[in-house]
């Protein structure tokens, strides 16, 4: 929970489809089984059924990356549904507001897990996102506690 976390993406498979979910069970181990957002393991966040493909480039504005390997990011419910379409605006983007995009970049450099279970922001970006997200979430908060204690 609360190691660093950088997703390492492996050689996209070739799969002679136009279906991203084709891809399903390659983004799932890319990922470990880890919301790319709260990251929660699908044991701590009510299981594999509770799991999605994101596109973290939104398909509604970027519908040339809908089948991007590359664009495809494994995802809780929750943080799928919160996270939806949006996208910054290209002012917000200039000034460092946008998406934690953790298989650019490390957990550390964006987010501090403080005592109290939250993710304390670090960048712009890490604000940016825990408010969109809502990554400090009571449920989220609750459990990160209780893993502390169990792991
Ligand atoms: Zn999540």
């Amino acid at each position: 929970m609360s190691k660093p976390h950088f997703v390492r993406r492996r050689l996209a498979p070739v799969i002679g489809t136009r279906n991203y979910q084709s891809f399903r069970e390659n983004v799932r181990r890319d990922f470990r089984r880890t919301c790319a957002y709260c990251l929660l393991e699908e044991i701590w966040a009510a299981g594999l059924e509770n799991f999605e493909i994101d596109h973290f480039r939104p398909r509604s504005l970027f519908p040339e990356y809908e089948t991007s390997y590359y664009n495809l990011y494994w995802s809780c419910h929750v943080c799928n549904r919160l996270k939806r379409d949006y996208w910054p605006s290209p002012d917000l983007i200039e000034r460092g507001y946008t998406f934690v995009d953790l298989c650019e970049t490390a957990f550390d450099e964006h987010f501090a897990l403080v005592e109290t279970g939250e993710w304390h922001a670090k960048t712009k970006a890490a604000e940016y996102t825990i408010d969109l997200l809502r990554l400090n979430r009571p449920h989220l908060v609750a459990l990160r506690l209780l893993l502390a204690d169990v792991l």
